[in-house]
């Protein structure tokens, strides 16, 4: 009861100190709330829904009282894996009025719930869940209060949400340390999801920064990223803000040191996602007046394409790339090839440079093919910076 009321506490909280804003919701309210002042987004990827719970409900004895019940395709799956942590913030929810919980969906909708720029619905949810655990709503390290949107695999069995700027400091970790997992853009194992849902940012702080120095040396959101990469790495290499460690943080370390084990460092600068839409008016390269049409993507030496579609001049992939981009001034060039048994011949390609993208963001392109006589390849690509 006492995490119940916490997590309620923290819910309230959220909603005081946010103004809610128009968005994407997992929840459903049962009725419009009269002092709502936006409405709540579209609700096709609806996973929950709140009613107002009459006599026949047996987990309340008062009428009054809103509940939410969850009817996603991940619930069986996924709720009675979370941790009690997770499942209480959920609960807290139950004793809400509907006018906080018809602003605690919007807010929840803003602030992290934008459908469109995970990479899938599922994903989406399992965020969703994510979020609800105690902590998790801000930057473990940095306390940033944008909705983190990295997952750090940390120690044994533990994980982190943290901002973008310290998810550098993560990665630079390397994986024996710390193995960082986009909750909007990766595929996730069970076994992760597990392990995130059992965790949590305020358990894995009490540990790591049980230390009295921690609170001063704790980089604000404000902080400069290296301020922010020393002090991950102070917190999670040498544990200087545990129980045991120091309280002192680590001199700054140049870029492209090596870690404990020897091995380079390898540094990324982020992740870029082309989800591969269709293409039209492709050139034919079969003498049967058709082309059988695949896109490679390369950025630096990142690389990778779709399948094949057999006999079309206008093929619809629908397939999401993935490329680690190691250097921002990296281009990302999109080739349409024609597969044949003897190899590959050209379709047309087409250039773009990251620095041209919204960060974080989806964007839609339409992009003319060049060296070639006709055809345009229609992508949305999304470039998610490491540091922000
Ligand atoms: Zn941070």
């Amino acid at each position: 009861m006492r995490r119940i009321n916490e997590a309620a506490g923290r819910a309230g909280a959220a909603i005081r100190d946010l103004q809610p804003r128009r968005g994407d919701s997992p929840f459903a309210a049962s009725r419009p709330s009269p002092t709502r002042r936006h409405s709540v987004g579209s609700q096709r990827h609806s996973g929950y829904s709140a009613s107002k719970e009459g006599k026949e409900s047996p987990t309340s004895s008062r009428p009054s009282k809103p509940t939410l019940s969850y009817h996603g395709p991940f619930a069986a799956e996924l709720l009675p894996a979370a941790s009690a942590a997770a499942r209480a913030a959920y609960e807290a929810t139950l004793s809400m009025t509907n006018d906080e919980l018809q602003q605690l969906a919007e807010l929840v909708a803003a602030a992290h719930c934008d459908r469109s720029t995970y990479l899938s619905t599922e994903a989406w949810q399992f965020g969703t869940t994510a979020y609800a655990i105690p902590g998790n709503e801000v930057c473990a390290d940095c306390g940033s209060s944008e909705p983190p949107t990295w997952a750090a695999m940390v120690g044994e069995a533990d994980a982190v949400l943290v901002c973008n700027e310290c998810c550098g400091g993560h990665r630079a970790l390397g994986v024996h340390l710390s193995a960082p997992l986009s909750l909007k853009m990766d595929r996730w194992s069970d076994e992760k999801r597990q392990r995130l849902l059992s965790s949590g940012n305020r358990a894995v702080n009490a540990t790591l920064e049980a230390h009295a120095a921690a609170a001063q040396c704790k980089p604000s959101s404000e902080a400069d990223v290296s301020a922010k990469h020393v002090f991950v790495r102070s917190k999670y290499e040498r544990r200087a803000f545990a129980a045991e460690g120091d309280g002192e943080l680590l001199p700054s370390t140049p870029p492209g040191r090596r870690c404990a084990g020897g091995a380079p460092q390898q540094v990324h600068a982020g992740i870029l996602i082309v989800r591969l839409i269709r293409a039209h008016d492709l050139i034919a390269a079969d003498f049967t007046g058709k082309s059988d049409p695949y896109v490679k993507a390369t950025c630096g030496k990142a690389k990778s394409k779709t399948r094949v579609i057999r006999r079309t001049l206008s093929p619809e992939w629908n397939e999401v790339l993935r490329l680690n981009v190691e250097d921002v001034r990296d281009v990302l060039m999109l080739q349409v090839k024609d597969s044949d048994t003897i190899g590959s011949s050209p379709l047309g390609d087409c250039s773009l440079n990251l620095a041209e993208l919204r960060p974080n963001h989806g964007t839609e392109l339409s992009l003319e093919l060049q060296n070639v006589r006709s055809g345009r390849l229609v992508a949305e690509v999304t470039w998610c910076p490491l540091d922000g």
